[in-house]
């Protein structure tokens, strides 16, 4: 259910994903190429779900958070194994709906959500839209009353609970642009405001802290600081909370900076987390609400492994050297966005100790395109394969056609078998919608 059962290293010395021989999948597919392993996926859903199942009376739902990997099949996926998806635009709703992927449990998610969003979202009938700004309210209840419909939201708030992988910082005075801060007194009247809507029926509310987060006690805190809201809501306005969305942000295997997380670990984190609502509960004397949960990276992250062909090598004596490959931040933007580390081996060489630290560099134009500055590797020829792991999160979906380069296609893994997900691209989608003035011809 983790790399270690994703990915293993067979009697050719080769590289398997979901049991697929990484040479045979470049051979067929090509390089670069994303490869996801169809069962890892599911399991991690079913993690979530089960846990919800077994340690809180089933009273929840898992929502997947599609932002980090939207294409068609992941949505078949997510609705194979029963559980909702939260979308963060017309595009992904628009997926989402192609996909055959029930309304009802489709959470729209956006600190801006345009208008014409809200109108499809509505058209569609989804599950619940999280406000995110009073002026989404006045144009959820305009929509809303056009159709003569009452819509089912969320309110997102801003705790004052800030995560990022191994600590957490309570900010009293806190700035994001997503959320209502509790501390300041917005989510209260955003709340008030919401209640006086006639076509808008709040459910409950809404908060996401962070992502990458391994630190238990952030999930543990960000539940009581939110029942501690619930509970004054009720107080002022009368007002009985049915739903709790605690967001997503557990971390995942990127490196040797990072734990392994086994799926018995991840059982932890949500036994913990139901520990807390529950106790909290009790202690205001409040009925526990439907509680959703909303992973992303730790769905699809590490089932998703990206293969590159080594190109170009440039060894700068006394500097670094650099293995050029056929990808770079038009696949990968996230060394470039944040410095993201990551692991990588030679896939056709897998079973070969490491011997040198090297650079892994895109083909763009541009001197920051690497995908990262310290591999540790075997010896690599130009011809090599290179397996960049954990990429199945915020890579494809933060893909570009930077330098008209094309974005990747993607394969799924299930059985030792692969399919696509989503086709190549080719020249022609390039200039599909370029158009040239007739002045210009
Ligand atoms: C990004 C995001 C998530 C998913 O976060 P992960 O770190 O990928 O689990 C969930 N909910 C909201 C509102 C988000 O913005």
């Amino acid at each position: 259910m983790n790399t270690r059962e994703t990915l293993k290293i067979n009697a050719r010395g080769h590289l398997e994903i979901g049991g697929a021989d990484a040479c045979e999948l470049a051979r067929r597919f090509g390089t670069p190429l994303y490869v996801f392993d169809e069962k890892h996926i599911r399991d991690m859903m079913a993690v979530y779900r089960d846990a919800i199942e077994e340690e809180y009376g089933g009273r929840g739902l898992v929502l997947y958070a599609s932002k980090a990997f939207s294409c068609e099949a992941i949505y078949a996926i997510a609705k194979s194994e029963r559980i909702g998806v939260d979308v963060v635009s017309g595009g992904e709703l628009f997926t989402a709906l192609e996909a055959g992927f029930p309304a009802e449990k489709i959470y729209m998610h956006g600190n801006n959500k345009l208008p014409y969003e809200i109108a499809e979202a509505l058209d569609a009938r989804v599950g619940r839209i999280v406000i995110d700004a009073l002026s989404e309210a006045d144009l959820i209840e305009e929509e809303a009353e056009k159709r003569g419909v009452v819509q089912g939201v969320l309110l997102r708030i801003n705790p004052g609970v800030e995560a990022h992988t191994h600590a957490y910082v309570q900010t009293a005075t806190p700035d994001s642009k997503f959320g209502f801060s509790v501390e300041s007194g917005a989510a209260e009247a955003a709340a008030s405001y919401v209640l006086s809507k006639r076509h808008l029926k709040l459910y409950g509310f809404h908060c996401h802290i962070g992502s990458q987060i391994f630190e238990k006690q952030s999930f543990v805190i960000v539940a009581e600081k939110c029942l501690k809201f619930i509970a004054a809501m009720r107080e002022k306005f009368g007002f009985e909370t049915e739903e709790l969305d605690l967001g997503g942000g557990f971390g995942i295997w990127y490196s040797e900076e990072d734990p392994k997380i086994s799926a018995s670990d991840y059982r932890g984190y949500l036994d913990a987390l139901f520990r807390a609502v529950k106790k909290a509960c009790g202690g205001y004397g409040l009925k526990e609400p439907f509680i959703l949960l909303e992973p992303g990276r730790s769905i699809v992250g590490e089932a998703g492994v990206t293969l590159y062909t080594v190109g170009a090598i440039k060894e700068i004596p006394g500097v670094r050297k650099y293995l050029a490959v056929d990808g770079g931040m038009f696949d990968n933007p996230r060394f470039c966005l944040y410095g993201s580390k990551y692991t990588a081996v030679l896939a056709n060489r897998a079973a070969e100790k490491a011997e040198e630290i090297v650079a892994v560099a895109g083909k763009c134009c541009e001197s920051g395109d690497l995908i990262g500055t310290a591999f540790n590797l075997p010896r690599a020829k130009t011809g090599d394969l290179l397996a960049v792991l954990s990429t199945g999160a915020y890579n494809y979906s933060m893909a570009s056609n930077y330098n008209r380069n094309l974005i990747p296609p993607a394969v799924l893994v299930r059985g030792g078998e692969a399919s696509y997900i989503v086709r190549p691209q080719s020249y022609r989608d390039l200039v599909r919608n370029d158009v040239i003035p007739d002045y210009l011809k």
